[in-house]
């Protein structure tokens, strides 16, 4: 279960939200757990999730480990803020700020290259899904920027189905919506990496996951875990949908 707080949240307010978070979910230890704090949190973060089994992520990191790339953040610095993970391709970077299958791909393999475990998202637009285009879609960002990676490489990402028509929206994909384009990426995987490989990943659904929708959706066994935006922002209510 990762919780992706997007542009929202100071450090201090980070802190109150770990002081807050931690002792809801001590006793769930059915899954793992990440929170990924905007860059200039994530020290915070990491100081307040020490010796617990939150993890910390990133929302992005650029592919080059250092230069004159003003404005951007590698890996290693994200790796040596203490972070673990890191969510690539996130729609919103690829509507606002240019991300292509290509560059998802780069930076997945730079997130891997350092030790971050990558979460790679996908997801098709309204247009996509309302024009029958979905499984197409996703075969076609899985194609250009899952499937080049080697099998070592693919077995240590994370894929995230994120329709985008479903986020920060408050419309969800219906649990069997999900559990159907879950199963064409996980027949995607089958198709490149194998059987293995395929039982093995890990899709988590994203898209207005909320404490009242995580347990239906959660009852699909196509769906491993979430990616939660909005929700995740609040104690509570994170904590609520990581404890389904
Ligand atoms: C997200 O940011 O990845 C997301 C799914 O957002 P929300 O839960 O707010 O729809």
């Amino acid at each position: 279960m990762a919780g992706n707080w997007k542009m929202y949240k100071t450090p201090a307010e980070t802190k109150a939200f770990f002081d807050a978070f931690l002792p809801l979910v001590a006793e769930s230890k059915h899954c793992e757990v990440a929170i990924c704090p905007p860059f200039v949190n994530i020290h915070a973060a990491v100081e307040a999730a020490r010796g617990t089994r939150v993890g910390v992520g990133a929302q992005n990191l650029y592919w080059k480990n250092e230069g004159a790339f003003t404005g951007e953040i590698s890996g290693p610095m994200i790796k040596a803020a203490g972070a673990e993970w890191a969510i690539v391709g996130h729609s919103e970077r690829r509507q606002f700020f240019g991300e292509t299958d290509a560059t998802v791909l780069e930076r997945t393999k730079a997130a891997l290259a350092c030790g971050l475990r990558p979460i790679v998202c996908v997801g098709e637009r309204l247009e996509e899904r309302e024009g029958g285009r979905t499984e197409t879609v996703l075969a076609e960002q899985f194609g250009s920027g899952i499937a080049p990676l080697d099998a070592e490489s693919f077995a240590k990402i994370v894929i995230a189905y994120e329709p985008v028509w479903a986020i920060g929206t408050g419309k969800t994909a219906t649990p069997e919506m999900a559990a159907d384009a879950h199963r064409s990426l996980r027949a995607l995987v089958i198709a490149k990496y194998g059987a293995a490989a395929g039982a093995a990943v890990r899709i988590l659904y994203g898209g207005s996951v909320k404490p009242d929708n995580v347990k239906g959706l959660m009852a699909q066994p196509e769906i491993d875990g979430a990616l939660v935006g909005g929700a995740s922002l609040d104690a509570g209510s994170f904590a609520s949908i990581v404890n389904f």
